[in-house]
């Protein structure tokens, strides 16, 4: 199709309005024209018949075509025929059949004046739009906010401690008194830092994974001992729960990013931990099948709900018991995890839950050749 500004455009006003019409006919979003001091339906759209029912719209008024809705309507038509401006109403309600059935659908009408050449109103554009696009929108905005307060609080907790143990070291190391109070202190301070800075590449992975620029530094390495290493840290920031490792005696070649991989099983660790506040066994067992190995993460925590688990995998989703006020967390370590072990040729999922725990499932391949 040729562009309409094109020299081959037609200069014919009566081409033109074809052209117009084909593309009002076309639109998918329900469009019509009204005017008359009672709204009478002008011009309306295939789409837009769809809302009337079907049945013929041309002539007929607003209120005799939208009964339900014209006077909710009609004020703000009224208001954009005799001042000008725009209005819209959102969540008007339709019973449409389309195939399915009478369906209850919500819709948002906008209403904008129609000039002609003198300036002069004479009438009103109507547009229609199903809400559950506008819902969609609103659901991104929600779902932005609520990242980034739970973000804002998730930073400032580890920065408040961090604040509190640097103040109380000063204090201690101008004094001279329990130096190695001050000691333990900042000890736990490069904790928090620690802490922080996986919370900030957590963000930062996510935006990379999303803009498909996540970078990997593929070399062979061991399995069995990125996951001894995984083990020992989130060994380390706990001694309420034991991580028993079971099968990292052979050694497990595999072509990888080790630090994203170690990011990996940090992530199921730290929530077999976070997700068991009353402490208990964790168990990470290693084995190889065929080419692929496996390694699996089993807790004795809180569990999964049934409704919560298909989502788990999703970025910014936490599980429904997984309230911010029991458990800290973005909702973005599965989402992450599961990207990474994709981009290794790799699977994640949930093997297991139920009441008494959770049994976390990674897979990667085996490096074939020798390295
Ligand atoms: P976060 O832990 O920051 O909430 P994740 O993406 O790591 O985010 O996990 C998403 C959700 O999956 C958690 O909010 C929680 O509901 C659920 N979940 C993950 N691991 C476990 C686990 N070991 N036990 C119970 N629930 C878990």
């Amino acid at each position: 199709m040729e562009p309409l500004q094109d020299a081959q455009s037609p200069q014919d006003p009566r081409a033109i309005r074809r052209l117009l019409e084909q593309l009002v006919a076309g639109s998918p979003i329900a469009m019509a024209v009204l005017d008359g001091a009672e709204y009478r339906f002008r011009i309306a759209n295939p789409a837009f018949a769809i809302l009337a029912g079907g049945r013929p719209l041309i002539g007929c008024t607003y209120a005799e075509v939208f009964p339900d809705l014209a006077p909710a309507h009609l004020p703000s038509i009224d208001h954009v025929y005799r001042v000008g401006g725009g209005a819209t109403i959102d969540d008007a309600s339709l019973t449409l059949d389309r195939g399915r059935g009478p369906e209850q659908s919500r819709w948002r009408f906008s209403f904008t004046p129609l000039y002609e050449q003198s300036g002069a109103i004479v009438g009103v554009q109507c547009y229609a739009v199903e809400a559950t696009w506008r819902a969609a929108e609103m659901l991104a905005e929600q779902e932005k906010d609520a990242f980034l307060s739970i973000a804002s609080h998730e930073l400032r907790t580890p920065l408040t401690t961090l604040k509190g143990l640097t103040q109380i070291a000063h204090r201690r190391l101008a004094t001279g008194h329990d130096l190695g109070k001050a000691r333990a202190n900042l000890a736990m301070a490069s904790q928090q830092i620690v802490r922080l800075e996986e919370l900030l590449n957590k963000i930062l992975d996510t935006g990379r994974i999303k803009a498909g620029e996540l970078p990997l530094a593929i070399e062979r390495c061991d399995l069995s001992e990125i996951v001894r290493v995984a083990v020992l840290r989130a060994q380390a920031t706990t001694d309420r729960h034991t991580i028993k490792l079971k099968g990292d005696e052979v050694a497990l070649p595999i072509d990888a990013d080790s630090q994203k991989i170690e990011q990996v099983l940090i992530n199921l660790l730290y929530n077999a931990i976070k997700f068991d506040p009353q402490g208990g066994r964790i168990e990470v067992t290693i084995e190889a099948s065929g080419d692929r190995a496996l390694v699996r993460v089993c807790d004795s925590g809180i569990g999964i709900p049934s409704e919560g688990r298909a989502r788990l995998f999703e970025p910014f989703y936490r599980g429904p018991n997984a309230s911010l006020r029991h458990f800290s967390g973005l909702g973005i370590g599965l989402y992450l995890s599961l990207q990474i072990a994709q981009r290794h040729g790799g699977r994640l999922w949930l093997e297991a839950t139920g009441e008494s725990g959770s049994v976390f499932a990674l897979e990667l391949p085996i490096a074939a050749e020798p390295g």
